[in-house]
């Protein structure tokens, strides 16, 4: 049984992250979708925790072997505590390299008995992030394609009543 863990913010999940979750049910029995806390990203989340964690259970429903859970620790430890032993990331263009090459080696350090593997993004999500999407989203541009419909909705609905 190969159980691996797909970390992020997902300040709102997007068609990318999406996209790695899928590939990623594919190869292992069991994919553990960790949401961070993150409460000082980018000046703050949009969506609060429990908000992301439910728009990725919804994104994810057709994925039998896909959970949500929320973290606030040191991702290694959350990784042990639920028996996995793959981190699995999403690489986009370079300028995502630097940052994981990190991440990934101070992982290592910290527990030697948990891989971080990378799977690379589809040209056309190459350049997809969060902040891009809210960006878009923000200024009352359509982000219909780039995020899974019920992202899209929940994105409309918080930036009408605005933040
Ligand atoms: P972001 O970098 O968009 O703020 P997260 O912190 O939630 O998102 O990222 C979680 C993981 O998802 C990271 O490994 C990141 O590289 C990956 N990821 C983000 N966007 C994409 C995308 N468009 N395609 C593939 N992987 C992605």
């Amino acid at each position: 049984m190969k159980r691996a863990v797909c970390p992020g913010t997902f300040d709102p999940m997007t068609n990318g992250h999406l996209d790695i979750v899928e590939r990623a049910s594919g190869i292992f029995d069991e994919v553990i979708v960790a949401v961070a806390l993150s409460p000082d990203k980018g000046g703050g989340p949009l969506f609060s925790i429990d908000e992301r964690v439910e728009m990725v259970g919804a994104a994810v429903a057709h994925l039998p072997n896909v959970s949500v859970r929320p973290f606030d620790s040191l991702l290694v430890d959350l990784a042990r505590h639920v028996g996995a032993t793959v981190i699995v990331k999403g690489l986009r263009a370079v300028t995502d390299f630097e940052r994981e090459f990190q991440m990934a080696q101070l992982n290592y350090r910290i527990n030697d008995e948990i891989e971080t593997m990378f799977i690379v993004a589809i040209p056309e999500y190459m350049y997809l992030s969060s902040s891009a999407v809210k960006e878009i989203a923000e200024h009352r541009g359509d982000v219909e394609g780039l995020v899974p419909a019920n992202v899209n909705e929940r994105l409309v609905e918080r930036l009408r009543k605005g933040r």
